[in-house]
């Protein structure tokens, strides 16, 4: 007689509850990576706080795109999707435009709160890419100048202001939804004038204010 099949069924879990999407108001989260090039002095992350509302945005593990979708489940059920957490969405692209790719179909408009490194990390040009997938750009300008963003963000990679200010240049031409941002409050910064850089480039701009997520 032989022996009876057993089947064995393995569970996968997410390790650790990692939290890969978070919901804010009707608006879904897109949590890709918890890693940066820069150390922003105002950054909850570098104040050595993770948390966003009741989200713990820490990430030790890589997720593929398809953990992400099996989360996302039906898109339209959401106002926005927004790529940010405390770590910058294009150092995953392929990723990045594969759950992006995903959502474009349900007609929900997709945004990608950036640094504007994406250019620099990649070595390429990537807004061709972002535009056949991503809806709207939110670029954290920061600063008026190079002097004063560093001084606030601090860069790990050199050329990081300028290139950052290129890749705002360039974008809106792909996206045209595309907004800087800058902080209002932190020392030095004068919004004013950051507004009307971005207005020079045809982006539009937005003051934020500290620690408010969106
Ligand atoms: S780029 Fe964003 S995530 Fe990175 S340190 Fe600055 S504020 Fe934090």
């Amino acid at each position: 007689m032989s022996k009876p099949i057993i089947k064995t069924i393995v569970k996968t879990e997410l390790p650790s509850q990692e939290t890969l999407v978070y919901t804010i108001k009707n608006k879904l989260y897109i949590n890709l990576t918890d890693r940066c090039t820069l150390a922003c002095e105002f950054c909850p992350k570098i104040q050595g706080s993770m948390d966003v509302h009741e989200y713990n945005l820490l990430l030790p593990h890589r997720h593929s795109a398809d953990e992400y979708i099996a989360q996302i489940h039906n898109p339209s059920q959401y106002e926005e999707i927004v790529f940010c957490g405390f770590g910058e969405p294009t150092l995953r692209l392929k990723e990045l435009l594969t759950i992006a790719q995903y959502c474009k179909p349900s007609g929900v408009p997709v945004r990608v709160n950036t640094d504007g490194l994406g250019n620099l990390v990649n070595k390429r040009n990537i807004l061709p890419e972002l535009s056949l997938c991503v809806d709207a750009l939110s670029v954290s300008m920061n600063a008026q100048n190079e002097t004063i963003y560093n001084r606030h963000c601090v860069p790990a990679l050199k050329g990081s202001y300028q290139s950052m200010l290129e890749f705002l240049r360039l974008a809106p031409d792909y996206i045209s939804n595309t907004t800087a941002t800058a902080i209002d409050g932190l020392e030095g910064v004068d919004i004013a004038s950051c507004e009307q850089q971005a207005i020079k480039m045809n982006a539009k701009f937005r003051r934020r204010v500290l620690d408010i997520v969106g």
